[in-house]
């Protein structure tokens, strides 16, 4: 099976090349994407040999371009061509944040089985990435965890009726208990120690906020075209389970591994049998799993994403853009960890986008709410 690597250089990229590592029999590397770390691009091209690599950043493409005998690529129709290259079977969507919608969006018109990491290209494309991948028949299968978990849950379901809900867990990252008003102090350093997971820098500070779970809500939503109310979040320190689906009969399956983004890559990426990985089992004979619920000063957070799944239209967009602003912002040293939830409302109140999406209104929105975002910002700093 010929994989394509979107975002191949981050934490989601490591999880993906060590299950193909694993399993290198059935699984091929034939190209990967990545942003401009050179170093972490040769490591692989020398490992994996791809036949081709796909560099965003200008400048860091005619630095290597001529640095190995595999194809390096710039440009976006060269983008568009690799990734509707008919050698490709699986492209995994794994670039952080808003910037891998164009990827995102060119993969769902290709047919192909897409493994997606990139919440934020659903969240902030809603109703187009998901309507795309089912008109040109692109099986989309969720490398999330709890998405994966979710997915793994409803299979065998006879009907999408018979779920009664779907609880959602959350690990509570790093500031687990504290309220937001003893977040004024944290550090950077503090934000991205995330107990549990090891992650790229942006969706560990969305877990740090819980955020990340209110981005998970929509994604939900969309991936498996349900109602909002039908999912909870929920607290679950161990990350053990990854997710509850409860059925009318009353029977509540839920999916568990220990916290490793390989077991989820590795179910996705399986056809017809399982593909065995080492990893750590969990340890039933010394095993506590403690669920609370959702921090109550965050429910207006929440609150937003749940209007976010019942309106669509732009809110998504706005809601991520305002986000990835107040994140790079307290990133940056402009706002402390506290603010970030204070820049979000401010940008995500008001705002007067129309309900009709396209591609085009989707990259105008999402500058207009940056434009906004930076002006919240500002005014706090
Ligand atoms: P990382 O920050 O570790 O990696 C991001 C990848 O995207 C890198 O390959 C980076 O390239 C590339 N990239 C960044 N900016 C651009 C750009 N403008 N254009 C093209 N490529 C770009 O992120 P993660 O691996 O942690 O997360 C990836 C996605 O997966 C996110 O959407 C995240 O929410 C989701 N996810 C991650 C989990 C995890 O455990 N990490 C768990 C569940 C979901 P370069 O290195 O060259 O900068
Ligand atoms: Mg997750």
């Amino acid at each position: 099976m010929n994989i394509l690597l979107l975002g191949a250089t981050g934490s989601i990229g490591d999880s993906v090349l060590s299950v193909i590592k694993e399993n290198h029999s059935e699984l091929n590397l034939f190209g990967i994407t990545f942003h401009k770390n050179k170093n972490k691009s040769q490591e692989i091209i020398k490992d994996f040999k791809p036949e081709f690599a796909y560099v965003e950043d200008r400048s860091t493409f005619e630095d290597l371009k001529d640095t190995s005998d595999i194809t390096f690529l710039n440009g976006d129709s060269s983008l568009k061509e690799l990734i509707e290259h008919d050698d490709v079977d699986v492209i995994i969507s794994a670039i952080s944040g808003f910037a891998g919608l164009k990827a995102t969006y060119l993969a769902a018109s290709t047919g192909k089985k897409i493994l997606l990491a990139n919440k934020e290209s659903i969240v902030a494309g809603g109703d187009l990435i998901t309507a795309r991948a089912k008109k040109f028949n692109s099986k989309i299968i969720p490398i999330d965890s709890e998405h994966n978990a979710i997915f793994q849950c409803l299979s065998g379901q006879r009907s999408p009726d018979d779920v009664q809900n779907i609880t959602i867990t959350a690990s509570g990252g790093p500031f687990i208990g504290k309220k937001i008003s003893d977040l004024k102090d944290v550090t950077k350093d503090d934000a991205l120690n995330h107990p549990n997971w090891d992650m790229g820098s942006k969706i560990s500070i969305d877990s740090a906020t819980l955020v990340n779970k209110c981005l998970e809500l929509i994604e939900a939503k969309y991936l498996f075209d349900l109602e909002e109310s039908i999912f909870d979040l929920v607290i679950h320190p161990q990350s053990i389970v990854h997710s509850v689906v409860t059925y009318k009969d009353g029977s509540s399956i839920c999916q568990m591994s220990m916290p490793d983004m390989r077991v989820p890559i590795a179910h996705a990426l399986s056809n017809e049998h399982r593909l065995p990985i080492n990893f750590e089992k969990i340890n039933f004979n010394d095993l506590n799993l403690s669920f609370h619920a959702f921090p109550e000063d965050r429910l207006q957070i929440q609150k937003i994403a749940r209007e976010v799944c019942n309106s669509g239209g732009h809110l998504g967009t706005i809601f991520n853009a305002a986000n990835e602003v107040a994140v790079e912002s307290f990133l940056n040293d402009q706002i402390s960890f506290d603010k970030i939830y204070e820049v979000i409302h401010r940008t995500f109140d008001n705002n007067s986008m129309s309900k009709d999406v396209s591609i085009e209104s989707i990259y105008e929105a999402d500058t207009q709410t940056r434009i906004k975002a930076k002006k919240v910002v500002k005014s706090i700093t």
